[in-house]
């Protein structure tokens, strides 16, 4: 639905603009300005900074990213003393398009000034260079009727145009809500109108995507959902019509809850080239922001000049989730615990694996709108072994018989392998080998038992997990050892299994199998599967999680 080719957006000249919302007789500058920049970059970084150097030094390392800078002044003690530093620094860098904003502490700011004093900052902001400037929809209704026209007349000597902007730092309101406050906005006439809201769901994102889709057709609109569940407001309002979006310099200097960093935003979420043909994919759960889903695909996806790109989508409820997929819509959805099971009633078809194992994990929108589900744990797992051994009647112990541990077994099965369930709750692995025609053994036993393989899908060894190891080191009594855990990425049991001089792999291989098999279903392509790894192993040595 929101994936309309929209209709050209019209661009309104500012001088068919009313210039104030009185006064029409105001005698305007004898000298014309040069016109303001309203064909701005998508993407706008917001700085903030404890002293002016430090804004200032931001803004610099911002310029790398982006010509499109707001300046948050309101975080300075005193924002009037860095006027003449805005001034110099918008001199020396004139390819750079400047917001000013000093935003007052009652409206979700730090500027504890009057509102008297922030029209009179913003404007010598725009006397120092500043081409917009931004202006809570509050403050102007606060403002007399002839104190905004001279305001607006003072904008418009210096060069600068206004955007009056609204902040809802509580809930986002459906579409005719947000319409209303851009309408109450848009009766100021200001050049950008700016909705912002708060998501408390997926859905929000839909109605801040339909605001900016009705109001792109009168006004240069901004509008953005704040919060981790607005994530998809602040990647595709572009999209929906939106003039430019906002990101932070860097993961740590955020000016709004839920803003990315501009680099996120332009290599992970690929803000420059989404268009109106990407297909738009998501990796579903709670929490999921560090999920290295998006960046895995968005590898595979450049590498094989796939138009599409995958979101984080921090879902409370199912319903929310199949909302979003059904009328955003989403191509696909990657779903981690415990959507894997509760989505399967929802489903039009499954392979009869994933029917037999009962989880799904990967979603497929297909042509019909309806949902398609795949267990891709299943090649997870399978991949990495049979490059190492032949599975048909190979002996495997599987440790442990949740979720993960469903995938191995089943698929282990299929192949033809002879598989063994030990786990610490012995009537779970017992009913899951009664389901899947394999063997369960008490732990006890294990000393004396010999594999092929032995598969750890327990939690033991993941980083802040107590118990640090699945099996004694008598236990381990197998040629290779793989570990579906990959946070650390070496675990406890595979440092074991190492020293013991057994072959080993590691859950990273798994992650990356499963994505593998995820981009074959999504794209109908071969997966790149070394640059996947070769990313995903990179940013866990950066990050380790
Ligand atoms: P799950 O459904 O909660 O199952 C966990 C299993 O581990 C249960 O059988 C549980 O035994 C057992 N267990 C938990 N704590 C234990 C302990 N202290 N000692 C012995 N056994 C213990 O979890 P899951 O979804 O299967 O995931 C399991 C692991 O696999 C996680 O660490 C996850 O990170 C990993 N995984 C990795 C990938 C990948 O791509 N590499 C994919 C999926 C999962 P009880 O039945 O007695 O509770």
């Amino acid at each position: 639905m929101l994936q309309r080719t929209p209709k050209a957006f019209k661009m309104r000249q500012l001088k068919q603009m009313p210039l104030a919302v009185s006064s029409p007789t105001e005698p305007l500058p004898a000298q014309a300005p040069a016109l303001p920049r309203l064909r701005v970059s998508k993407l706008c970084i917001a700085v903030q900074g404890a002293t002016p150097a430090e804004l200032f030094s931001r803004a610099e390392s911002a310029r790398k990213d982006s010509g499109f800078i707001e300046f948050r002044l309101d975080s300075l003690h005193k924002p009037a003393a860095a006027l003449p530093e805005l001034k110099t620094f918008l001199a020396r860098h004139r390819d750079v398009t400047a917001i000013a904003t000093c935003r007052r502490k009652p409206l979700g700011g730090h500027f504890t000034g009057s509102l008297n004093s922030e029209i009179e900052l913003l404007q010598k902001a725009a006397e120092a260079g500043a081409h917009i400037v931004d202006l809570e929809v509050e403050s102007a209704e606060q403002a007399t009727r002839p104190q905004l026209a001279k305001f607006r007349a003072a904008l418009r000597a210096a060069g600068a145009v206004l955007l009056i902007s609204s902040h809802d730092f509580s809930r986002t309101r459906r579409p005719d809500g947000l319409n209303q406050t851009a309408q109450r906005i848009a009766a100021f006439e200001p050049e950008f109108v700016k909705v912002v809201s708060t998501a408390r769901s997926l859905t929000d994102n839909l109605s801040v995507l339909h605001m900016v889709q009705d109001q792109s057709l009168n006004a240069h609109v901004v509008g953005i959902a704040m919060g981790e569940e607005g994530l998809i407001s602040r990647v595709l309002s572009p999209r929906a019509g939106a003039a430019f979006t906002f990101a932070s310099l860097s993961e740590g200097t955020e000016t709004a809850a839920g803003q990315v960093s501009a680099r996120t935003l332009l290599d992970i979420y690929r803000l420059e080239q989404i268009d109106q043909a990407t297909r738009i994919f998501g990796v579903a759960g709670n929490p999921i922001s560090h999920s290295l889903s998006p960046l895995m695909h968005v590898t595979a996806f450049r590498r094989e000049n796939v138009n599409a790109v995958m979101l984080p989508l921090k879902v409370k409820t199912l319903d929310d989730l199949l909302t979003v997929i059904r009328d955003l819509p989403l191509d696909g959805v990657a779903v981690t615990m415990p959507l894997k099971q509760e989505v399967l009633p929802h489903l039009a078809n499954m392979d009869p694996l994933t029917a037999r194992i009962g989880a799904c994990n990967t979603l497929r929108t297909g042509a019909d709108g309806k949902l398609y589900g795949f267990n891709t744990d299943v090649a997870g797992i399978i991949r990495p072994l049979e490059r190492r051994m032949r599975l048909k009647g190979a002996r495997i112990l599987v440790l442990g018989a949740g979720g993960a541990a469903r995938a191995a077994v089943f698929g282990l099965v299929e192949q033809g392998a002879d598989v063994t369930i030990v786990n610490r709750t012995h009537e779970k692995a017992a009913a899951l080998a009664r389901k899947a025609k394999a063997h369960v053994l008490k732990q006890a036993a294990l000393a004396k038992s010999r594999f092929d393989a032995i598969i750890n899908t327990t939690p033991c060894g993941m980083t802040g997990f107590k118990q640090q190891l699945p099996v004694k080191e008598n236990e381990l009594n197998a040629a290779l050892v793989f570990d579906l855990v990959y946070t650390p990425m070496e675990t406890p049991l595979l440092k074991l299994a190492k020293s013991r001089g057994l072959a080993v792999i590691s859950g990273l291989e798994m992650f990356v199998q499963q994505g593998a098999r995820q981009f074959e279903i999504w794209t109908g392509k071969p997966a790149p599967e070394s640059e996947m790894l070769r990313v995903v192993e990179l940013e866990l040595r950066r990050h380790p999680q």
